[in-house]
């Protein structure tokens, strides 16, 4: 399965990803996570991207395509992806047409994960993400940790991304209306995408998506 997740920063793209990458045994690809490990790493890559990212805009395509090409280009993603941030905007979507379809691949679904623009900031505020396993995502009031600023999971640190401030969501929610959300009628035109519901519970959400995906091969 080749699947597209789309959605407002804040519609817990991230926190779906990884819950259905490993039902779907496929593995999760985030542009935005491996642009953060970059720049834990210092590469140059991640010096380009992170004033980007501080300012709450996209990193160039130029930069970006490349990255996600050798990432789907890697051997554990042979049988398929979920791609979680990646494409972000019209050239990004058709840009990855053209790598599939050089591959003689295309994708499966493109996957819509819907939530209230108000719904967005409070998440994003209190969102908190383990310094170990960025999959690992709790919040300040809805999803807290046992003990403050300490993942349950692995006991990594807790902290709260640079670009999460509310000021930059504000920002990213602008990019993401003028430049995102074109790619899903994009896609519509495709008969690729299935929208869902983002509100209720982790779980549900999960399951939700698992019962709109179209079936495994
Ligand atoms: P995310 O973790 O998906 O919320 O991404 C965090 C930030 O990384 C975004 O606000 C962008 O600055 C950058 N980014 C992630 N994916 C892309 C992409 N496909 N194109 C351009 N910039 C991206």
């Amino acid at each position: 399965m080749r699947i597209v997740l789309v959605g407002p920063p804040g519609a817990g793209k991230g926190t779906q990803a990884a819950y259905l990458a490993k039902n779907l045994a496929i593995p999760h690809i985030s542009t935005g996570d491996l642009f953060r490990a970059n720049i834990s790493q210092g590469t140059p890559l991640g010096q380009k991207a992170q004033e980007y990212m501080r300012a709450g805009q996209l990193v160039p395509d130029e930069v970006t395509i490349g990255m996600a090409k050798d990432r789907m280009h890697q051997p554990d993603a042979e049988n398929g992806f979920l791609l979680d941030g990646f494409p972000r905007n019209l050239a990004q979507a058709e840009a990855l047409d053209e790598i599939l379809k050089a591959d003689g691949l295309k994708l499966d679904a493109v996957l819509d994960l819907e939530v209230p623009e108000d719904e967005v900031v409070k998440r994003i505020a209190g969102r908190r993400i383990c310094r170990k396993d960025s999959s690992h995502v709790f919040h300040a009031i809805y999803n807290q940790p046992a003990a403050e600023g300490v993942c349950d999971t692995c006991g990594g640190e807790l902290y709260q991304r640079e670009d999460d401030s509310e000021e930059t969501v504000r920002k990213r929610l602008e990019v993401y209306h003028s430049e995102t959300e074109p790619i899903i009628d994009y896609y519509k035109a495709q008969g690729l995408v299935v929208t869902i519901s983002a509100l209720g519970k982790v779980a549900e959400v999960t399951q939700r998506a698992m019962d709109a995906l179209p079936a495994r091969d």
